[in-house]
């Protein structure tokens, strides 16, 4: 496509823009479990108007616009204090959990160079971390060490095997609370004693469970300690664009003092352009990323999010059990939003195939292949439906006895 000669009026482009939605995923409608996190119409309308009410400013210019930078310092602020961020402990907000992760990433990198760190730099990763540490690593030109998960099917990483990979530079180990492809947090507290004993940072990737599992244990959901009560923790992300609810464009990049966060902003006199201190990857950012994750903060509040995360929980409560009636296995033990589930007889890309066809977006696991589910609040009307379509789907696999199975990749790009 060419840049139009003439521009096109306004109407006519957004009647053009909705007809391309028509195609897309209809996630609305609640049969969508990866990519949105769907807390329904209100929390929508606060996202798109908290967003575009200051769509057009740049956090990159704290003191043009105080408002954004207030209003980043109290959702830094809210994170902390959910993820019981010591005093001293600060962060900054970033456009997504990649940019986080590279960001703690680089600040344990410049952070271990201080402390007369020199050799080829490698992190210490569980194989279920999400791959946006190895993207990052890749960047930045660190070593990745990916470490077996623990024996036994639990899904959890394996403390002592990470232990055994550490050397003398080790800039970062890392555990997920929980991790993307099974959905289980990872034993912090023993990675954590690792850390203190090694002195080596540790870093936790709450990207999908940091605004959630805070509630969820407000709820009484036995979720063990993740986060910075836990000593060895140094950085965690968290994004609010997940089960924060907020607009895209947001997560929080949070560490345990302001000596470890003065690694992480970029700073540089030897050009001849104005003075510019970026916090993060990005130099320009989003003033509706900010003031939309402020919003939808101070919106919900503490009982929202606790209803909301309510309903996450009992939709993968209900899911656990009617997949387990139908003989599939769980994978470990989920207790937040996430859950995989195969079945010992029937191919799960199969089965996906078929649910997709039933007008199911959903995902899979690759080790071990598996269905996979992101839910939202929404989820909590739809697990019977999606049963019934399970059912059905099953059913269809088995009619073509496997014929298909090995054929079926799920397409997400
Ligand atoms: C989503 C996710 C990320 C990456 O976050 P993006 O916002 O997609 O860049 C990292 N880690 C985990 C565990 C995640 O679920």
């Amino acid at each position: 496509m060419q840049l139009p000669k003439t521009g096109r009026n306004w109407a006519e482009l957004k009647s053009e823009m909705t007809e391309r939605g028509a195609g897309d995923a209809k996630w609305r409608d609640g049969k969508t479990a990866v990519y949105v996190f769907n807390a329904g119409p209100e929390v929508e309308q606060v996202q798109k108007e908290a967003y575009t009410a200051f769509m057009s400013e740049n956090g990159l210019g704290p003191a043009a616009f105080p408002s954004l930078a207030q209003m980043e310092k109290e959702v830094v602020s809210m994170a902390l204090g959910l993820l019981h961020g010591p005093e001293g402990a600060t962060g900054a907000m970033t456009s997504g959990g990649t940019d986080s992760i590279t960001m703690a990433i680089k600040t344990a990198r410049d952070f271990a160079r201080s402390k007369g760190q020199a050799g080829p730099a490698n992190i210490v990763l569980p194989q279920s971390a999400h791959l946006a540490f190895d993207k990052a690593a890749h960047l930045m030109d660190v070593e990745v060490r990916r470490v077996p998960l623990k024996t036994g099917g639990s899904f959890e990483a394996d403390p002592s095997a990470m232990a055994a990979t550490l050397d003398e530079n080790t800039i970062m180990m890392v555990g997920s609370a929980p991790n993307f492809p099974h959905g289980i947090i990872d034993p912090i507290e023993a990675l954590s004693d690792v850390a203190v004993a090694r002195d080596v940072w540790l870093h936790v990737d709450a990207c999908v469970g940091g605004f959630l599992a805070p509630f969820a244990r407000m709820n009484g959901v036995p979720v063990p300690a993740f986060d910075f009560e836990l000593p060895g923790v140094r950085s965690m992300s968290a994004d609010l664009h997940k089960y924060g609810y907020a607009a895209k464009g947001a997560s929080t990049v949070l560490f345990r003092s302001e000596e470890l966060y003065a690694y992480m902003p970029f700073d540089l006199a030897g050009w001849s352009g104005a003075p510019m201190k970026t916090p993060t990857l990005a130099g320009t950012r989003p003033g509706g990323a900010i003031s939309a994750a402020w919003a939808v903060m101070n919106h919900l509040g503490v009982e929202g999010y606790r209803r909301l995360q309510g309903k996450v929980c009992a939709a993968r409560e209900q899911v656990e059990a009617g997949v387990r009636e139908r003989g599939f296995e769980v994978l470990g033990t989920p207790v937040l939003g996430l859950i995989a589930f195969r079945h010992p007889d029937l191919h799960p890309f199969a089965i996906y195939a078929e649910l997709y066809k039933r007008g199911w977006f959903t995902s899979v696991t690759k080790e071990p292949r598996s269905l996979h589910l992101m839910l939202s609040p929404k989820h909590a009307d739809m697990i019977d439906d999606y049963l019934r379509d399970l059912d059905a789907a099953c059913e269809a696999v088995r009619a073509a006895n496997g014929a298909q199975a090995e054929t079926v990749q799920p397409r997400y790009s």
